[in-house]
């Protein structure tokens, strides 16, 4: 079939447009709205139009919105700062995506390798772990669809289990050539994929990674922001990484990326070793600045924290005895449903969407993923359950 459109058909869209958003809701040009229980895949953490992120935009975009980075930029500076505060890092480099600023990350750890001597360092990655689409994280990444007939660089890659310090452990014995770790806190897109330790599991790894002296590197790029209820994941544990990398949400909609560093690998890279156009300009950075601002001062996480109890127990209340579970932190939930009931998880998205007006994602086969606006009501909470309640509950016949 030949599609008139002239964009290339990279996906596979579902047939509504959308002219109009605010807060959790998103509503067609006839008005009619939809709960949005995945904020354009844990962009719009703060919500749709968020009313003082909308007006930071529109007051920098009217007094300057690029420089280049040839020159000092003060919105980078305080973006900057605030980011490392909340990450807990010391220095950050600004990308426009994710997959640009864990691109930045590889290439830090590369040239870290270099600097010691290493002929072609390897990075351990996770099975199921997601990065990006750029040469060096889609190789980074597992899913083979992401990856077929790309030339992937696999030489570059050694995967292991995802939650399994000994397997790490076991590659690093085996491989003298190792320069970092890289590791989601919590798996986003392969399905909301949580470790069987828990946050415990980043202990683990850093753990090994000192033993080895390699980097440890976190791909925070979904569950950054307060999405997991702290303002990164990590911070549910007790360690931090070397190299922390995060995108989505910290422009809620805005594209921008940031790449952190902290302690020795502050130093990898000088002058001219990396770069980017567009990263970090004045109006990015104001964006940047205002979400940390109205995620600190709007107390989104508590909200979100609160939230997500909310959802678990209204669920499982409902479903719970059906077989249906739940994983992830805060505002990152995998609703898990049972495979032997004859639900038919491909068509899940548009009967969310077409029969409970509720826009959700499937993810890792049989999980529904929820990445909700942190800073929802309870009522719109309850509205959400209710929406999946319902939808699972004709699924599952009961
Ligand atoms: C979405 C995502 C990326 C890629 O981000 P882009 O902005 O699409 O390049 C990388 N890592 C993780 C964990 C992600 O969820």
């Amino acid at each position: 079939m030949t599609s008139t459109s002239a964009i290339l058909p990279t996906y596979k869209r579902q047939p509504i447009r959308f002219a109009r958003g605010q807060g959790s809701w998103l509503y067609t040009a006839d008005g009619t709205p939809y709960l949005d229980a995945l904020t354009g895949i844990a962009v719009c953490g703060l919500g749709h139009c968020h009313p003082q992120i909308s007006a930071a935009i529109a007051e920098q975009a009217a007094i300057l919105v690029h420089t280049s980075n040839l020159y000092e930029i003060d919105w980078q500076e305080t973006a900057g700062a605030k980011l490392c505060q909340v990450a807990g890092m010391d220095k950050a480099f600004f990308a426009n995506s994710g997959a640009e600023a864990n691109e930045a990350a590889l290439k830090m750890a590369r040239r870290y390798a270099h600097t010691r001597g290493m002929a072609r360092p390897k990075v351990i990655v996770m099975q199921h772990a997601f990065h990006g689409r750029t040469l060096l994280t889609v190789s980074a990444t597992a899913n083979e669809t992401a990856r077929a007939g790309f030339y992937t660089l696999d030489d570059d890659f050694i995967r292991v289990p995802f939650g399994d310090s000994a397997a790490i452990e076991a590659a690093l014995a085996a491989h003298d050539d190792v320069c970092a770790v890289m590791l989601e806190p919590i798996q986003g897109e392969s399905g909301v994929n949580t470790a069987a330790d828990g946050f415990e599991y980043l202990a683990q790894v850093r753990a090994v990674c000192d033993a080895h002296d390699v980097l440890m590197i976190l791909d925070e790029v979904q569950t950054g922001n307060g999405r997991t209820g702290r303002y990164f994941a990590y911070q549910h544990s007790t360690i931090a990484p070397d190299i922390l990398t995060t995108a989505k949400g910290l422009g809620n909609g805005f594209p921008v990326g940031a790449c952190m560093t902290r302690g020795h690998a502050n130093e990898i890279f000088g002058y001219g070793a990396h770069g980017s156009t567009y990263g970090g300009t004045p109006l990015a950075c104001r964006v940047v600045a205002e979400v940390i601002d109205v995620i600190t001062s709007e107390a989104a996480m508590s909200t979100a924290q609160r939230n997500s109890e909310l959802l678990q127990t209204t669920l499982l209340a409902a479903l719970g005895d059906e077989g249906v579970t739940l994983r992830g932190a805060g505002m990152m939930l995998g609703v898990v449903l049972p495979t032997d009931r004859g639900i038919e998880f491909t068509s899940l998205v548009d009967k969310a969407r077409e029969h409970h007006r509720l826009l959700i994602n499937v993810a890792g086969g049989n999980a529904i993923r929820l990445l909700p606006p942190l800073n929802m009501t309870a009522d719109e909470t309850l509205d959400m359950a209710e929406r999946l309640i319902a939808l699972l509950k004709n699924e599952l016949a009961v």
